[in-house]
């Protein structure tokens, strides 16, 4: 069984993707963070993503244990969990390896397992680990250890610098030490 490759529209339009799903990942099942309130993957996924969901629970099964067969592409940038969370190490270990895989692809990957990314600091340079701030209106983000930036969300347009459009912005996947900030949805 391979890994199942998400084809996005909207803010990510032309960017592929592998993900997990909210509806199996333990994090998302027992976390009420105050970003979780406001979840857009779980909108999404209720509405013309629910098709995919059983592919997103398959992903999450894969991931668990160590990857027989990688996914190879020549993306020029790819995108890990933009729906759901991971749950282990495993499952960080092998969006690692996928990056490894592909070493000509620049890779972002959005987690708020700060706890995961402490225990496994090192990760391929063609990967870039963003930390998903749980908190709205966070007066002070901070990168945690193991990640390259920080994406914030606000209630207001103060500040904002994300400009909904991954596909020609890319300095989420190509820069590093940002402090991004998204209105929220
Ligand atoms: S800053 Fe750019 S790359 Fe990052 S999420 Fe926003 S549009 Fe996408």
């Amino acid at each position: 069984m391979s890994l199942f490759i998400t084809h996005h529209r909207g803010k990510l339009q032309g960017i592929r993707s592998i993900n997990v799903s909210p509806t199996t990942s333990i994090f998302c099942q027992h976390t009420a963070l105050p970003i979780c309130r406001k979840c857009y993957a779980k909108r999404i996924l209720k509405t013309y993503g629910k098709k995919g969901i059983p592919h997103y629970e398959a992903n999450a099964e894969l991931l668990k244990s160590p990857l027989r067969k990688f996914p190879h592409y020549k993306d020029a940038i790819f995108r890990f969990d933009s729906f759901g969370e991971i749950d282990t190490a495993e499952q960080l270990q092998n969006f690692y390896d996928i990056a490894a895989q592909n070493p000509n692809t620049r890779h972002a990957l959005w987690t708020k397992r700060a706890d995961l990314v402490a225990a496994n600091l090192i990760h391929p340079t063609n990967l870039n680990v963003i930390y998903g701030d749980p908190m709205i209106d966070n007066p002070s983000p901070q990168i945690p250890p193991g990640f390259d930036s920080i994406f914030s969300v606000f209630s207001t347009d103060d500040g904002v610098n994300c400009p909904k459009k991954c596909n020609s912005c890319r300095k989420c996947y190509e820069q590093r030490r940002l402090f991004i900030r998204e209105k929220v949805k």
